[in-house]
């Protein structure tokens, strides 16, 4: 498990991500992107009374949802058009282009076989008749242990722990830095096997929990039928299973506590770990993973694996069996016949989401695509969106911005010299990576044919999950990325000490080189502020410029951080009514985001400011339309965020997600402004104006 801090609401099933409305049949041209404009301004509601809808609520009303979405927004047409960009690309790169170089031959088979509906209906029962009777013929330890070495390594992302992933078999294993020497990776074995997205969804009592869980019910039953079984049958292991899962989600690690990083790192030999769970073959599991010898294993929630003893002791083989079973179909179904892609979207879909119809497929594919090929089809993407005259003018942003919170620490009058000079050796140790990597990775030994969409999906996924377990033992590599080229995001990375800005973001309405820097600052140098401030939110504060786990304030100082923490997770403690009755945010989850909103927006304000000042312009000058600088600053804020979420989705984040909802990661961050007020002249008693600020950075 890596310690990350992304910009964006990641939504785990990447088949219903936030996506525009689209024709069944792809673009031939490339789709227009959405460009900040004061025009999109709803002039007739009072901006202090709520913010969000002054700036945003025209376009919002203007655009609603389309059916196959769960989220609509500003950047649902930056998505399309990187999405139409990699399918220009798949499609030169055809079975029937003679001429392709190996990782085009990759790239365009494993898109073909994607789309080849045909062959993945017709073959479904074949393909998984094999991982059927692997899990019939399990009798013992040996055989279970290996299933799930199986899983972790034919499944994307089954490796990965519960916090990125529903489809976690059992547990997340990887290769992973070290908290207390980041410069060298060990063996991270992280809770998961819940393929709801939260523990909570297991434990909550309330009528819309019980709803969900009745709705999963029936889900794992109609997978279980579509693989052959009984319907009978199938309902009452739909029983087992739940209650199994619902066994591990009561000894999981809950959100908030997973969030200090000293919770997880519990060191361990294996000697300790097979005590922990004995019943778990770990030395067959560490073989069939290959993985290579760790000086010890972080361990991140012992009392998951120390529980799982005593389920794996109490429920039966053959429940486990069942258990097995469902999360192999589980962790296929998208890749499966119809019948499996419509049953899996109509629960994690259309009941968790609220999207009402599934996109077209090509977008699902190139999604994949890159997913599972994501540095070879980005490598394209690059050469024909991210230009180098891009990279240069935003690289100079992050360093306005770094330079900005330089200042900003020498300037903090709560903390002690002592603690402001460890501080500003972590920020000067903080590695930028804009745009790419410098070395792209190898794929030569992916195997990919254009005729078994699932044999190349599990070919993929073994060399990715082969590729983190590789690490174990090896030195930190700072410059490999996380997220590929075209991703709609950007992370920080405490342990690496990075902060990264994938290409995909760096275009409208984020990055638009078209527009002024009032428009560049709000938007992109917001996100550049909000990965700077990760390094010293709750968390990042925790880690120093070698990205160690350690303790490098004074004691008043670390206090005096507390309290000023508190003040923003007490302000995102609220009732959020768009995620329906009752439903409240619990601020403690989402601070370190809210942290990172608030200390981003204002260091982006700062560097906004002596940018003007450079060419003799200042933040009261008006453009044109006669907006501010300083007011156009703050709407090109609100409309990069301007986002609207189904009540389904909107519920399932709050519950689970560390990100607050736009409408909130807007105005909460502005309220907290003075420079808000000014800008649009509010006064003492109007919604936002706050009579306590919050501030961190
Ligand atoms: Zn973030």
């Amino acid at each position: 498990m890596r310690i990350l801090f992304s910009l964006i609401i990641l939504i785990a099933f990447s088949a219903f991500a936030q996506e525009p409305p689209m024709p069944k049949a792809p673009p031939e041209e490339l789709p227009q992107l959405e460009h900040f404009s004061t025009a999109n301004v709803d002039t007739k509601a009072e901006p202090c009374d709520d913010f969000y809808k002054y700036a945003d609520g025209k376009w919002l009303a203007a655009h609603p949802i389309p059916a196959d979405q769960a989220v609509w927004g500003t950047t649902s047409p930056l998505r399309l058009w990187n999405e139409t960009v990699l399918l220009q690309t798949v499609e030169q790169n055809s079975p029937d282009n003679s001429k392709r170089t190996p990782n085009e031959q990759k790239i365009g088979d494993y898109y073909y076989a994607c789309m080849d509906t045909k062959a993945i209906d017709a073959h479904t029962a074949e393909w998984l008749k094999p991982e059927l009777d692997r899990i019939a013929a399990i009798k013992d330890k040996a055989g279970f242990a290996g299933e799930i070495a199986h899983l972790h390594l034919t499944i994307p992302g089954a490796w990965e722990g519960n916090d990125n992933q529903t489809n976690a078999a059992l547990f997340g294993f990887s290769g992973s830095p070290d908290f207390d020497n980041a410069s060298q990776n060990v063996a991270a074995i992280d809770q998961g096997g819940m393929a709801l997205p939260g523990r909570s969804f297991y434990l909550d009592d309330d009528a819309k929990a019980k709803e969900i869980r009745a709705k999963y019910l029936k889900h794992i039953a109609s997978i279980l039928v579509l693989s052959g079984e009984k319907p009978d049958e199938a309902k009452a292991e739909a029983d087992v299973v739940l209650a199994i899962e619902t066994d591990l989600a009561k000894r999981a690690m809950d959100p908030v506590a997973r969030r200090d990083p000293k919770n997880l790192n519990n060191k361990m030999s294996l000697a300790q770990l097979k005590t922990l769970t004995p019943s778990f073959d770990w030395d067959l599991y560490c073989k069939l993973v290959k993985a290579p010898s760790t000086p010890h294993y972080i361990v991140t929630s012992p009392a998951f694996f120390k529980g799982l003893e005593t389920l794996l002791n109490q429920h039966s083989l053959e429940h486990w069996k069942t258990y097995l079973r469902w999360q192999m179909l589980h962790g296929n179904a998208p890749a499966l016949s119809e019948a499996f892609v419509n049953e899996n979207f109509d629960f994690f879909g259309r009941t968790l989401f609220g999207a009402q119809e599934l996109e077209p497929r090509w977008r699902r594919c190139v999604r994949a695509t890159d997913r599972d090929l994501g540095e070879a089809l980005g490598q394209v993407y690059v050469g024909r969106a991210f230009p180098q005259s891009s990279k240069q003018r935003v690289l100079q942003l992050v360093g306005d911005l770094r330079r900005v919170l330089a200042q900003d620490i020498e300037a903090a009058t709560w903390m002690t010299p002592a603690t402001e000079k460890q501080a500003q050796e972590k920020l000067r140790a903080t590695l930028n990576k804009v745009g790419y990597p410098d070395r792209w990775r190898d794929y030569s030994s992916v195997s990919i044919d254009p005729a078994s969409y699932l044999l190349d999906r599990q070919h993929a996924a073994a060399f990715e999950f082969q590729r983190w377990v590789n690490k174990i033992g090896t030195p930190l590599d700072r410059t490999e990325w996380v997220m590929t080229p075209p991703t709609i995001d950007a992370y920080e990375d405490a342990q690496s000490n990075t902060i990264n800005f994938p290409a995909g973001i760096l275009q409208p309405p984020f990055f638009d080189s078209q527009l002024n820097d009032a428009v560049n600052y709000g938007a992109i140098g917001a996100v550049i502020g909000h990965e700077i401030i990760h390094g010293f939110d709750d968390q990042g504060r925790k880690f120093d410029a070698q990205g160690n786990l350690r303790d490098w304030w004074t004691e008043s100082d670390s206090k005096a951080y507390d309290a000023r923490g508190k003040c923003i997770a007490d302000q995102y403690t609220q009732e959020i009514p768009e995620a329906g009755p009752g439903v409240k945010q619990d601020g403690r989850l989402t601070q370190g985001e809210d942290t990172a909103d608030n200390g981003g927006l204002h260091l982006a304000l700062l560097a906004l400011e002596s940018a003007l000042a450079r060419e003799g312009k200042s933040l009261s000058d008006k453009g044109p339309d006669g907006v501010t600088n300083l007011q156009r600053f703050f709407l090109s804020y609100a409309f990069a965020l301007c986002d609207q979420f189904r009540p389904e989705l909107i519920r399932t984040l709050v519950l689970t997600n560390p990100h607050s909802y736009p409408k909130y990661r807007v105005n909460n961050v502005v309220s907290n402004m003075p420079e808000f007020k000014q800008a649009f002249g509010c006064h003492e008693g109007q919604k936002m104006v706050r009579q306590n600020f919050c501030r961190i950075w």
